[in-house]
């Protein structure tokens, strides 16, 4: 019984050369370091997007809703122009149906309910805690200009 092993012939059978392992190993190294590489830049992108994507979707709920509630107190007004009521007239969602821009009741997107108060006062959202207005979270105010500099900078006289 030998205990050596028998050369392996470097030519097949056919004729051609027998292929080196070689190329295999290296590919076995470099796939070991290309797909952590992909995955870590896929986490890395997914990072970056998911928190955008989620922003995005919160802020366009958030738009759809103030829409819904302008909507709203529009119809407010023009069923208190119909019917000549005052400020402080309660109303509801269904006194409104027909006044509303779009059929059915309003729904908000991020499932708030909607409370339409009394004439003279803002529809409001419960998932937003807001009320259309101007200036709201929706529509920020802008900026106030800045105030011109009381005494400008003296100019310099170059000789
Ligand atoms: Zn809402």
């Amino acid at each position: 019984m030998s205990l050596q092993r028998e050369a392996v012939p470097d030519e097949l059978p056919d004729g051609s050369k027998k292929k080196s392992a070689l190329p295999w190993v290296i590919g076995c190294l470099i796939a070991l370091v290309v797909v952590p590489a992909v995955i870590g830049f896929l986490g890395v992108v997914a990072a970056i997007a998911i928190p955008a994507f989620v922003q995005a979707r919160n802020r366009a709920q958030l738009e759809s809703c103030l829409t819904n509630l302008q909507d709203i107190n529009r119809a407010k007004t023009l069923a208190a122009t119909q019917n000549a009521h005052t400020n402080g007239t309660p109303v509801t969602m269904a006194d409104l149906s027909e006044f509303l821009l779009r059929d059915g009741t309003p729904t908000c997107p991020q499932g708030g309910t909607y409370t339409v108060n009394a004439i003279g006062r803002d529809a409001s959202c419960s998932a937003h805690t807001t009320s259309f207005s101007p200036g709201s979270a929706c529509c920020p105010s802008p900026a106030p200009a800045p105030e011109p500099d009381a005494a400008p900078a003296p100019l310099e006289n170059s000789p």
